[in-house]
């Protein structure tokens, strides 16, 4: 199997390299602007959307004419790069999951560029060569595993980072665990697993919450651009900063320990356009008040679940597990007792109470089971009312999805996928017909 992964390091970039780094940054910020700008241009004229190799041409054209002669200044590679983001942007626009794409505006998005070629690592020496910059110094905090195949340079929160992107083969290990488990996500409990246990939120982001907003009151009694205003905006980037380290430090703990313990984790399918609407209220129908309780806590945890999940996946796959995804409609209005399904059912949003047959629960616990049965009906290829019979499947599934090669004639008999499953025994791997096919690549950012 094919495995992914990021290393990122912080670049110790000298004044002229930094200068260079801000306009190659600025130049690829002006170039997917104008790029887009193009394009929606051609859409309103009437034309089609135009390929990452027409994008090229439009690119030289302008690196050509005076006006943009600027451009000229970046490894001309980072700006075919942003030919092939813009696509790859468009690419998730047309197949909705991800709204139309945005033009940059400076100071609002992440100033970074990306070199696919060229570069070199000296890890004895702690620096790296990048095309046009030559040898930049760099933090080694860890060891770089696998072949790098890109460096992203990025700035964030005063400081330069670059993020080396390796590629390796890994053989695919055999689950240790054997369980498969519902999540539900929320805001009250961080996580809700359908064996009843829990993972609680974040409480630091309390503290977090309280010290950003009086950060950014006092930024506000500043005069806009003055001295102390940017002295103050410095302070609100760096905690917001230290919120995302802290999220992500979080997310990385949850998600080891849970892809440790289950062999396949159901999950519902947050995607993108789903997670904005669920700040507005309408994911899970949330009660009002919940969303204003919760404010930036909510805010912090919508972009966490995306990660959530992003982290579990490769986690999964890593350990021979599965994430499985499932459509979230009315998992938190089925009764998991008699299937009726009513928003009258969950009239609190910690309280789950079937009008029809009075069962009686927490509400998430409730998500979390009927996710998990989602996640065995979908395994099983419609409705099965033994539940015993999706677990076999489920099992199998499991095998085939870990088994490798894909033509696996002979599993191997130490296979640790025997044991209980929510009621039901697994067979084992030997008992299962064959390996199917593999994921072939997956990719983790650490
Ligand atoms: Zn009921």
């Amino acid at each position: 199997m094919e495995m992914l992964q990021g290393f990122k390091f912080e670049l110790m970039p000298n004044g002229a390299q930094e200068r260079a780094a801000w306009q190659y940054a600025g130049n690829r910020r002006k170039t997917w602007n104008l790029l887009l700008a193009k394009q929606m241009e051609n859409h309103a004229e009437g034309g089609k959307y135009q390929s990452s190799y027409s994008m090229n041409y439009w690119l030289t054209d302008w690196k050509e004419q005076a006006e943009f002669e600027y451009l000229n200044l970046s490894p001309s590679q980072t700006l075919q790069q942003v030919t092939k983001d813009l696509a790859a942007a468009y690419e998730k626009f047309f197949k909705k999951t991800a709204s139309f794409p945005q033009f940059k505006k400076k100071g609002k998005c992440v100033d970074s560029f990306r070199f696919p070629q060229g570069f070199k690592i000296e890890e004895q020496n702690s620096r790296m060569f990048l095309p046009k910059l030559g040898w930049v110094r760099y933090r080694k905090s860890r060891a770089i595993i696998g072949t790098p195949k890109n460096i992203t340079v990025s700035h964030s929160a005063g400081k330069w980072f670059a993020s080396v992107q390796t590629q390796r083969e890994i053989t695919q290990p055999l689950p240790q665990a054997s369980s498969i488990v519902g999540i539900d996500k929320g805001i009250t409990r961080f996580a809700t697993l359908s064996d009843g246990s829990f993972v609680a939120p974040l409480n630091s982001f309390k503290k977090h919450e309280v010290r950003l907003a009086r950060y950014q009151r006092a930024m506000s009694r500043k005069k806009k651009f003055s001295k102390n205003w940017i002295k103050a905006k410095a302070k609100v980037t760096a905690l917001h900063s230290r919120i995302a380290n802290v999220r992500r430090d979080f997310l990385h703990k949850t998600t080891t320990t849970l892809s440790k313990n289950h062999a396949m984790i159901v999950v519902e399918d947050l995607k993108v356009l789903n997670m904005s609407a669920s700040a507005k209220g309408t994911l899970d129908e949330p009660g009002r008040n919940v969303t204003q309780k919760s404010g930036l806590n909510k805010a912090i945890l919508d972009q966490g679940w995306g990660m959530f999940d992003g982290f579990l996946s490769y986690k999964l796959i890593w350990n021979g597990g599965w994430l499985l995804k499932v459509p979230p409609h009315y998992t938190s209005q089925e009764c998991p007792s008699c299937h009726h399904v009513s928003a009258d059912n969950r009239q609190t949003q910690e309280r789950f109470a079937c009008v029809k047959c009075g069962y009686r629960n927490n509400a998430d616990y409730v998500g979390a089971i009927n996710i998990l049965e989602k996640g065995k009906k979908m395994l099983e290829g419609q409705d099965t009312t033994d539940g015993s019979v999706g677990c076999e499947s489920i099992a199998r599934l499991v095998c085939e999805s870990t088994g490798g090669s894909g033509t696996a004639k002979k599993p191997r008999r130490a296979a640790p996928v025997r044991g209980r499953v929510n009621g039901a025994v697994m067979p084992s791997a030997t008992e299962t017909r064959r390996g199917g096919k593999a994921k072939s690549s997956l990719t983790a950012n650490l």
